[in-house]
């Protein structure tokens, strides 16, 4: 990695304002190269937690326009930056260098949407039927924040929770993942050059996700959780939380349906599913993970949709024409090798799987998979890899129905020019965003989230600093 600014390559924990090493350390991996590219210094989470105490009542009190300063500052150096951080990321999660730019800029967004928001944090004077009686409503910072995030985005998952957090007043105890704490650190290297006070943000790097999870949970002095990842550890952190009651936000994973009707234009509907199918090597929580298809099309789009898949170029993400980088891990290849079998002898047919010659590298061939059906694994779960696969259906009703049969409720697409249609899939769909005829749905003024086991809280948009707030009630008797 050839850094402009190699201060960057951070390997310490950050922890009340100071970069502190340990003995003990952890390997990070390029999973283009499998090489080791870093060791990470293992946190002292109590120390990490102490730090954000000490120094929340402070920064609660700071106004909303010095923590706008702060993000703004922020905001700008991380543009600034956006070349080397691009390169770390894309060094660590695979990312084409590209997405991981693109990443960089979706990441900064956040940053500068919530300097705004900052500004407009606002309370209410209500009526009262008590003659003298003032009724208030102030917003007031929840405390202190825990935010854990995962490897898939990771610029844009931090950015997405500490600038709500941060403009509403708390002072952060972040853990990023194992597998990306590079990206993280960067990041906190830059807000540190912006002027964030110490013990504002600290970053616990750890390989120990379980132990620093029920430090963070079980601590009666962190008021909130705030979590990315799979549903499964967002059940666990649930669980761990109620002893402490504490506020929590769930962006948990998804099953995202495209449902593309006769009417839809085919070529709009393709190119928005390769979009998303196949962005970060299908490794998103948004990302098609089933399509749907009304039968009297099938063979024209799938026709279609094949050929975009055989112009996709796999290999590591620092080569320029590259669109699809490496899975994260071994364990990743693995388990969409596993699903994509287990498909094929449930009857699937494997119409396409692209031939890969890559010696090294934890890489899966973008690969269309036909004749699927809800029952196979592969539709039950997320496939988090360069797979597509096609189900068909023949009625509108039976594509709502297989649309909605998921416990998750992340996203959905829905390709049609039939108004009537659009009105009633919008409401009938159980789902927390919907793509109509486009799959572009994340930006940093839409609220982003789910329903049902996707979790629940929204992040980005005039909603997402509530997420930070609590109420305080006055009633003053004058
Ligand atoms: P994950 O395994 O749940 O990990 C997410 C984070 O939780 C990582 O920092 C991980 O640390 C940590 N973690 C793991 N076990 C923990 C425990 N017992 N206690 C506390 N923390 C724990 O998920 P992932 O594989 O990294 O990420 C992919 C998942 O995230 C997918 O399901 C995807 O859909 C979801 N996701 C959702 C959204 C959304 O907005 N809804 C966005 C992006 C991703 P280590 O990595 O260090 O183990």
């Amino acid at each position: 990695m050839q850094l402009a600014n190699p201060e960057l390559l951070r390997t310490d924990s950050f922890i009340a304002g100071q970069w502190q090493s340990a003995d003990s350390r952890f390997s990070v991996i390029n999973p283009a190269t499998e090489q080791v590219i870093a060791q990470v210094a293992e946190a002292d989470v109590d120390a990490a937690i102490s730090a954000a105490v000490a120094a929340q009542r402070e920064f609660a009190n700071s106004t909303a326009s010095e923590r706008a300063a702060f993000l703004l500052r922020w905001h700008q150096l991380v543009l600034a930056n956006l070349t080397d951080l691009a390169q770390i990321l894309t060094a660590e999660a695979g990312k084409p260098l590209q997405e991981a730019q693109a990443e960089i800029r979706y990441a900064a967004s956040f940053i500068e949407w919530f300097a705004a928001e900052a500004l407009r944090v606002t309370g209410d004077v209500l009526a009262t039927s008590v003659k003298g009686q003032r009724l208030l409503n102030l917003k007031q910072p929840v405390g202190v924040v825990a935010a854990i995030t995962p490897w898939n985005f990771p610029a844009a998952m931090v950015t997405r929770k500490l600038a709500p957090a941060f403009a509403a007043g708390c002072a952060v105890v972040l853990k990023p993942s194992e597998l990306t704490p590079l990206t993280a650190l960067a990041l906190a290297y830059l807000a540190d050059q912006a002027g964030i006070p110490k013990g504002v943000l600290n970053v616990i790097t750890s390989s120990d996700a379980a132990t620093v999870g029920q430090a963070l949970t079980r601590h009666p002095q962190i008021a909130k959780v705030t979590f990315t990842g799979s549903t499964a550890v967002g059940k666990l952190l649930m669980r761990q939380c109620a002893d402490t009651v504490k506020r929590l936000s769930l962006e948990l994973g998804g099953n995202a349906p495209a449902i593309v009707f006769a009417d839809a234009d085919l070529a709009v509907a393709v190119q928005a599913v390769m979009a998303s199918k196949f962005r970060n090597a299908g490794q998103t929580c948004v990302c098609v993970n089933r399509i749907l298809v009304e039968e009297s099309i099938a063979a024209e789009f799938s026709a279609l949709l094949q050929k975009a898949i055989l112009h996709l170029v796999t290999g590591p993400g620092v080569t320029p024409s590259v669109q699809i980088g490496p899975l994260i891990n071994a364990a990743a290849v693995a388990k969409v090798s596993q699903l994509v079998n287990d498909a094929v002898a449930a009857g699937a047919s494997l119409s396409y799987q692209a031939e890969l010659a890559l010696e090294l590298g934890y890489f899966y061939p973008p690969t269309l998979l036909e004749n699927v059906t809800s029952a196979m694994r592969i539709s039950q779960q997320e496939i988090f890899g360069p797979v597509a696969t096609i189900q068909l259906f023949s009625t509108a009703e039976e594509a709502l129905q297989l649309a909605n049969d998921s416990q998750s409720g992340l996203a959905a697409y829905l390709f049609t020019k039939d108004t009537q249609r659009i009105w009633h899939f919008s409401e009938q769909l159980q789902v927390g965003m919907l793509g109509i005829n486009g799959s572009a749905i994340s930006q940093a003024h839409i609220p982003f989230g789910g329903i049902k086991s996707s979790g629940f809280g929204r992040e980005g948009s005039s909603y997402g600093i509530e997420e930070y707030l609590q109420l305080k009630h006055l009633c003053w008797a004058n």
